[in-house]
């Protein structure tokens, strides 16, 4: 943690190379046996939260040549952080009346539905010429894409695909981090079937889990997010990737509490022996769920076997955690605590507030000193 960290409440480190070597990784896995299966990048949600227009351009410089964004808006201002000729596929396709400002975003989008199908036919009629798209098509997950019913139907209907260039056919699954669920063999089936109907383009079925599913579901392109970002990609098995985001908090004050004494809003913590507390400056304001009330810990970094645990609620901009299991170690304020690093994983700290990594990167907010290495 360098000085300027101390002006902010905490300090989130986030480790560029990490994702490099997280991409190659799985680049790794998808091309062996000679596969040709590339990776491309879903760097949505400001790249989950870690600063897209940091995270796209070392992800190109790793070789990444497909990005994907869930809104138009985001794969605007994205457009010029990585080179014109790599798509930025808007993976919600084109809101209605908005597919000529897509296009002139330089951006591709993922045609979800026969509504959006028309618009860019329409455009594609306009302009004189067929544009480029990915067509998604749902393969039993029931959100985006056209339905099993729709595809037949346009397969049975002229033109149903003129004016669109169709540069990939995509699809998504819903259980892929639960590798024995039915639902992954019945996807992959219902995949085959499907884009058998569609216009011939390259394929993608997987995300970061789909992709540890086995060489079956990697087709032509795979499009990882979470485990780029360091986001367990096997729920349940050791992580495969390698952590990127570290976020530590400088102690503010310690105090001694005796027995009997409660800690924060709503006297959520009682204290059952005198207990050392140490004052954090981070809170639900900055992401960190207030549904870690009681529950999680902290890491002093130096003596890594001590669980320090979050006691009492989460306040808005502070939390408690018991030192006293440090015993004499001095705790000093300024002294920086790992609420997510190398000994206390974001799959734990996700844990402790009841949710996943996925959510507890993307709440992280601006308010964090933010270092990139
Ligand atoms: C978010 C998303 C991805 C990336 O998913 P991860 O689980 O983060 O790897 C890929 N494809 C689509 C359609 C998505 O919405």
């Amino acid at each position: 943690m360098d000085v300027a960290a101390q002006w902010a409440g905490g300090a989130l480190t986030i480790d560029l190379s990490a994702i490099a070597a997280n991409y190659r990784h799985l680049t790794e896995i998808v091309t062996r046996g000679g596969a040709k299966t590339v990776c491309g990048a879903a760097i949505k949600a400001d790249a989950y939260g870690l600063g897209a227009a940091r995270v796209a351009p070392v992800l190109e410089e790793a070789g990444c040549r497909r990005f994907f964004v869930a809104h138009l808006s985001e794969g605007a201002a994205l457009r010029n952080t990585i080179s014109r000729a790599v798509p930025i596929f808007v993976l919600h396709g084109p809101p209605p009346g908005t597919s000529e400002d897509l296009l002139e975003a330089g951006l591709t989008p993922v045609l979800n539905s026969p509504e959006q199908l028309e618009e860019w036919r329409v455009l594609a009629r306009k302009r004189g010429k067929a544009l480029p798209a990915a067509i998604q098509l749902d393969s039993g997950m029931a959100r985006f894409g056209l339905t099993a019913d729709t595809i037949a139907t346009l397969a049975e209907t002229p033109d149903s695909y003129t004016g669109i260039d169709p540069v990939l056919v995509m699809s998504h699954l819903a259980c892929a981090d639960t590798p024995e669920h039915p639902a992954n063999t019945a996807q992959l089936d219902a995949f085959r079937h499907l884009s058998a109907l569609l216009p011939a383009a390259p394929r993608s079925l997987s995300a970061s889990s789909g992709i540890f599913l086995g060489p079956d579901w990697h087709f032509d392109l795979a499009r990882p997010g979470a485990a780029l970002y360091g986001i367990n990609p096997t729920p349940g098995q050791p992580n495969p990737m390698t952590p990127v985001v570290r976020l530590q908090a400088r102690v503010i004050q310690t105090r001694i509490i005796p027995e009997g004494q409660s800690v924060g809003y709503g006297a959520l913590f009682v204290a059952r022996r005198p207990t050392r507390v140490a004052l954090l400056g981070i809170g639900y304001g900055d992401g960190f769920h207030r549904s870690t009330s009681n529950r999680g810990c902290a890491v002093l970094p130096s003596h890594p076997d001590i669980r320090l645990p979050i006691i009492g609620r989460v306040s808005m901009d502070s939390l408690a955690i018991d030192i006293t299991d440090l015993g004499d170690i001095p705790v000093p304020p300024g002294t920086p605590l790992d609420l997510i690093g190398p000994h206390n994983t974001l799959e734990e700290a996700a844990d402790a507030a009841g949710t996943i990594g996925y959510e507890l990167l993307t709440d992280l907010g601006g308010r964090y000193h933010r270092s990139y290495v």
